[in-house]
C-alpha cells in the first residue's frame, strides 16, 4: 500500500531523541529547565547581533550562567569553536545554551562533539538545525559535515516571540530553507509514512504562515505556524538523508560563499522540476501541502511573490561558476530518485542563476 508516497509495508524509522517546549513565552521556562538537567554552569551563546539576547537569558538563569559567548559565526568556522572551547574549558562550563539561528546553534553543537555537554537551544529563524545531529565546520575555507548523536540538542524551546524579530526578508528564505528539508524527506531513499507525514504538516504550515508573516511580522499566529512548520521540517532534516537539493546548495554556499537560506530558497523549485518526473507521490503532497497545481512553479511564486531573489547571479554566483559546480555536483553525489544527468544539472543550474520560473 502506498501511503503519503511511501510503501507502508517498507521502511526504516530512526527516532531522535530530545525534548521539545513549544509555545510564547515559553523561554521563561529556561532557568527551570537549566536546573531540570542539573547544571550549575552554563554557558549562553550567540551571534553579535544578538548578544543583548543572551545577555538577558544570562542574567534570568543567575547563579547557574557562567556568561556569555557572543561570537557565533555563519558556517561554524574552527577558529570561533576553539575560542569558545577555551572559555568552556577556562569557566568550567556544564552545560549550553544557544539562542539564535543555525549559526549560533551550530557553535553548540561544535562545543557538544568536542564535550559532550548537554545542549539548549531556543531557535530564531526556521533553518532547522537543533532538530539535527549534523554539524557542518568550516577549517580553511572547507565546510565539513559530520554525525554524531553527541551532536543533537537536549532540550529545544521554541518560543514563538523570539521570532518577531526575525526580518521579512530572512524569514521568507529561512522557511524556504525549512520546506527544502521536507520536500527532500518526501523523495530521498529513506522515505517512511511517518516522516512523509511530518513533511506534509510542515510545508503547508510555512507555506501559510509565511504570506501572513510577509505582510505582518508580528502576527502571532502566523509566526506560529511557521516555526511549527520549522520544527516538524528540522525533524525530517535530522531523520532521512537528504537528495540533489541540498548537495548542490552544499556545493554551491561552499564554492561561491552564497547565503545559506537565500541559496536554498533559489535552487529549491529547479531542484524540483528536475525530479519531479521521478516522485510522482512526493511531488503530490508537496502540492496538496501547498495548494497548488504544479509544486515547482508553487514554490518559485511562493518565495518570489513574497519579495525573494530568485537569481543565484544576484546573490554573488559568477556565471562561469554553471560549469564548475555542474561538475561538483555530480562527483560524489548524494542518492537522488532521478539519475544525475550532466546536462539537465547544468539546465537546471543555469535556470537558478538566471532566476528563471520553471516550466
Ligand atoms: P544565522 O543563524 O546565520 O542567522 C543570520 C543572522 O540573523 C545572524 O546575524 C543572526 O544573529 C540573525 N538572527 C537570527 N535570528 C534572528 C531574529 N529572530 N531576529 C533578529 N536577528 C536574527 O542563519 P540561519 O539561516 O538560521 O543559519 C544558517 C547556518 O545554519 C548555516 O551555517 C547552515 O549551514 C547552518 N544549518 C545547519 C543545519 C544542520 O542541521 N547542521 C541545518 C540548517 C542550517
Amino acid at each position: 500500500m502506498v501511503f503519503a508516497g511511501c510503501l507502508v509495508d517498507a521502511f526504516v524509522y530512526n527516532a531522535n531523541p530530545g525534548r521539545v517546549i513549544f509555545g510564547a513565552g515559553t523561554l521563561s521556562r529556561l532557568p527551570a529547565e537549566v536546573e531540570r538537567l542539573g547544571l550549575q554552569r552554563v554557558l549562553v551563546l550567540a551571534t553579535p547581533v544578538q548578544e543583548s539576547s543572551a545577555q538577558e537569558l544570562s542574567r534570568q538563569i543567575g547563579a547557574r550562567s557562567a556568561g556569555v559567548f557572543a561570537d557565533a559565526r555563519m558556517h561554524t568556522p574552527v577558529e570561533v569553536t576553539e575560542k569558545a572551547m577555551a572559555v568552556v574549558t577556562e569557566r568550567r562550563v556544564d552545560g549550553l545554551v544557544a539562542v539564535g539561528g543555525g549559526s549560533t546553534t551550530g557553535l553548540a553543537k561544535a562545543l557538544a562533539l568536542r564535550t559532550d555537554l548537554p545542549q539548549i537551544v531556543a531557535p530564531t529563524t526556521y533553518a532547522g538545525s537543533e532538530m539535527t545531529p549534523i554539524l557542518g565546520e568550516t577549517q580553511a575555507g572547507r565546510k565539513v559535515t559530520q554525525s554524531s548523536p553527541k551532536i543533537l540538542p537536549e532540550v529545544v524551546i521554541y518560543d514563538v516571540e523570539l521570532t518577531f524579530t526575525l526580518p521579512v526578508a530572512q524569514s521568507v528564505t529561512s522557511g524556504m530553507n525549512a520546506v527544502a528539508h521536507a520536500v527532500e524527506a518526501l523523495y530521498t531513499r529513506e522515505a517512511n509514512p511517518l516522516i512523509s507525514l511530518l513533511a506534509e504538516n510542515g510545508i503547508g504550515a510555512l507555506a501559510r504562515g509565511l504570506p501572513r508573516i510577509a505582510a505582518d511580522p508580528r502576527d502571532r499566529e502566523a509566526r506560529s505556524s511557521a516555526l511549527y512548520g520549522a520544527w516538524l521540517c528540522g525533524v525530517c532534516l535530522g531523520t532521512v538523508g537528504m537528495a540533489l537539493h541540498h548537495k548542490l546548495c552544499h556545493t554551491l554556499g561552499g564554492m561561491f560563499d552564497l547565503p545559506h537560506a537565500e541559496t536554498h530558497t533559489a535552487v529549491l523549485p529547479h531542484a524540483v522540476a528536475y525530479n519531479r518526473p521521478a516522485t510522482p507521490a512526493a511531488m503530490q503532497a508537496v502540492a496538496r501541502a501547498m495548494g497548488v497545481e504544479d509544486p515547482a512553479a508553487g514554490l518559485y511564486d511562493l518565495a518570489r511573490s513574497l519579495g525573494a531573489t530568485m537569481a543565484l547571479r544576484d546573490l554573488g554566483m559568477p556565471q562561469n561558476g554553471i560549469a564548475q559546480a555542474t561538475d561538483a555536483a555530480l562527483a560524489n553525489p548524494y542518492w537522488n530518485p532521478r539519475p544525475l544527468e550532466k546536462e539537465a544539472i547544468r539546465a537546471l543550474l543555469t535556470s537558478a542563476y538566471e532566476g528563471a520560473r520553471p516550466v
